[in-house]
Formats: structure tokens, C-alpha cells, sequence
């Protein structure tokens, strides 16, 4: 029987993550694959690392636990690593990736695709202003960049093997996964479904996290900010030139009546603030470059119940 892993980050998950490989099983039980659930403990602080060695008896339940939390995305990434099946998704742990689609995703994967992605098409039950800021980034970040991203796309994703090792192979430090999952390619559709709310604990995302998530999704997939500075640089260059004539001429026709003061403020403040704007995105981009060049690891694991996993 081929195996699918099951990536699983987790972060103060401890009420969900008995009830979630519950779940998972009953809801998969005709589900052809070997399972395996790998759950990477982001550091909690709670007593998520215990119910997972307590889940550890039964043999198909492997766990990593880091050092630190070290975000969602590391801890995606730890999992994908250690994950060895013929088949890899990627679930939450509080039940908001309904399992029962794992039946209906392998389906479309021996149809011939190779990446059978979700997508909420509501998003019932969050707060509006999420929503908006969330549909806002979508269509931003479609139109600046090459990589395509869907909206409502989650990370809930069953992928083959091949496709695993392709974005194991990206070794870039500043990981966007939902960019990443897009940028490999291969034969991808999408199965929608209406937002469930979790099933216990809370989200651990606050707005500001999430701000700083899109920034980050576009920072690292677009390089429309940085052209963008360009471009009003460059504006303000010729407006300058321009002034500059206009000023030179009407001196030389009408005199120098020793006025104008507003209109210099404004000009200072103008030209001020594009050049704080252009440095702070120059800064952005800088900012990932500096980190990428000091090759951190993404993650330090602590403790887990996986061989051979770096
Ligand atoms: N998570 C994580 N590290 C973090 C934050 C979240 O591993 O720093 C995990 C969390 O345990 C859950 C998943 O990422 O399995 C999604 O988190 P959450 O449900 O809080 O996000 P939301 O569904 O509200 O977007
Ligand atoms: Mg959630």
C-alpha cells in the first residue's frame, strides 16, 4: 500500500490534537494509504510535547519538537523534510482542514494531478475586516507578481512525492509556503469548501501578524515595490526639472519677488518623504538578503521520535 505522511505543525494545541488524529482516522478508514502523522511542536508552552509522546505509543505517530516556536512555516518546513510517504499533506491540527476531503483529494491525485489543493469559499465566522484586508492582499498580490495565488487557498494540500522534493529543494530562508507550494508548478487543482471554525483552543494569528504575513508574501515574491520607488523617484526628478525651468524663466522675465515659502515646505516634505519611502522598501528587500546570507537554520530541533531527519 503506497504511505502518505501527514504534516502537522502544532502550537499550543493541546485540547485539539487527540480529537484531530481521531478525526483523521475515522474519517479516512477507506482511504487505500499507510498513514503516517508527523507533528512538529512549534514550541508551545503548553502541554502540547506531552500529548504527543502520549500519541507516540501508536507506531504511525512520529513528533518533532522544537527548540523555540520558530512560526508555521518552519515547522512546515521540519515536517515536509521528515516526511517520507509517496504522498504528503499538509493539515492544521485544530479540525478547520476537514479530513473527510483527504478521500476526494487522492481521488483527483490518480485522476493524473499532482497537487490537489483546497480553498475556502466562504470565510464564515471570521471577523469582516479580516476578510477585506485578506481579499485586498489576494488581488494585490496577483497583480505584482508572477506567482500565481489563489484566494482562500489554504496550505491543506496532498502532493506526491515528487512535488515534496521539489520544494525541498528551494533552500530559501525566508519561506512563504502559499507562494512556494504555487511557484514549483505541476498539475494543480483546486477543491473547495465552506470554513469550518476550529474545533477547540484558539488561533494563535492577531492582526498584526497577519499584516506582517502579507508584507512578507509580497516582499518575497514580487519586485514591483522596488520598481515602484524607482518610478517615483524618477517622477519627482523630472517634476523638479520642470519647476526648475519654470522658475528660471519667470526670474528672468518678471524678477525675483521673494515669495513662495508654502510651496518650498511642500516640496521639502514631498521629496522627504519619497526618499523615507523609497528607503524603507529598499530596507525590506535588504533586510531578506541580510538574513538570507547568514543561512540560520530555520528551525532547531530539540527532541522528536524521527531518525535521520536534519
Ligand atoms: N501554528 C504553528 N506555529 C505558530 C502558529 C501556528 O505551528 O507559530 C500552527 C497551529 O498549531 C495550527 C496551524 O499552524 O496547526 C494554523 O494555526 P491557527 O489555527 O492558529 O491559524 P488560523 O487557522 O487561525 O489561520
Ligand atoms: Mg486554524
Amino acid at each position: 500500500m503506497p504511505k502518505l505522511s501527514i504534516v502537522v505543525p502544532a502550537y499550543n494545541e493541546e485540547e485539539t490534537l487527540e480529537l484531530f488524529v481521531d478525526e483523521v482516522n475515522k474519517q479516512t478508514i477507506n482511504l487505500p494509504l499507510k498513514k503516517t502523522f508527523y507533528f512538529i511542536n512549534d514550541g508551545s508552552t503548553d502541554e502540547t510535547l506531552k500529548v504527543l509522546k502520549k500519541l507516540a505509543v501508536s507506531e504511525n505517530i512520529k513528533y518533532l519538537s522544537f527548540s523555540r516556536n520558530f512560526g508555521k512555516e518552519a515547522a512546515l518546513l521540519a515536517g515536509l523534510k521528515a516526511a517520507d510517504g509517496d504522498f504528503v499533506t499538509v493539515m492544521d491540527a485544530d479540525l478547520q482542514d476537514p479530513p473527510e476531503m483527504l478521500n476526494e483529494m487522492y481521488a483527483k491525485i490518480l485522476e493524473g494531478y499532482d497537487v490537489v489543493g483546497t480553498r475556502r469559499i466562504s470565510r464564515d465566522g471570521e471577523p469582516p475586516i479580516r476578510s477585506f484586508f485578506a481579499k485586498t492582499f489576494y488581488k494585490l498580490i496577483n497583480k505584482i507578481s508572477d506567482t500565481e495565488m489563489v484566494d482562500g487557498a489554504r496550505d491543506f494540500r496532498l502532493m506526491t512525492r515528487q512535488v515534496v522534493d521539489s520544494i525541498l529543494e528551494l533552500e530559501e530562508h525566508n519561506r512563504f509556503s502559499k507562494g512556494l507550494f504555487s511557484w514549483v508548478g505541476f498539475d494543480t487543482t483546486y477543491l473547495a469548501y465552506e470554513n469550518r471554525e476550529r474545533v477547540a483552543g484558539t488561533t494563535s494569528w492577531n492582526f498584526w501578524g497577519l499584516v506582517k504575513y502579507s508584507v512578507d508574501g509580497i516582499v518575497n515574491f514580487s519586485e514591483v515595490p522596488l520598481n515602484i520607488a524607482t518610478f517615483l523617484g524618477f517622477l519627482s526628478f523630472l517634476a523638479s526639472l520642470i519647476m526648475g525651468a519654470f522658475y528660471f524663466i519667470r526670474t528672468l522675465l518678471w524678477g525675483d519677488p521673494v515669495a513662495g515659502f508654502p510651496s518650498m515646505i511642500i516640496i521639502i516634505l514631498l521629496l522627504g518623504g519619497l526618499q523615507l519611502l523609497s528607503l524603507g522598501i529598499l530596507g525590506k528587500y535588504m533586510a531578506k538578503i541580510f538574513l538570507e546570507t547568514k543561512k540560520r537554520p530555520n528551525y532547531i530541533i530539540k527532541e522528536g521520535n524521527i531518525k535521520n531527519s536534519d
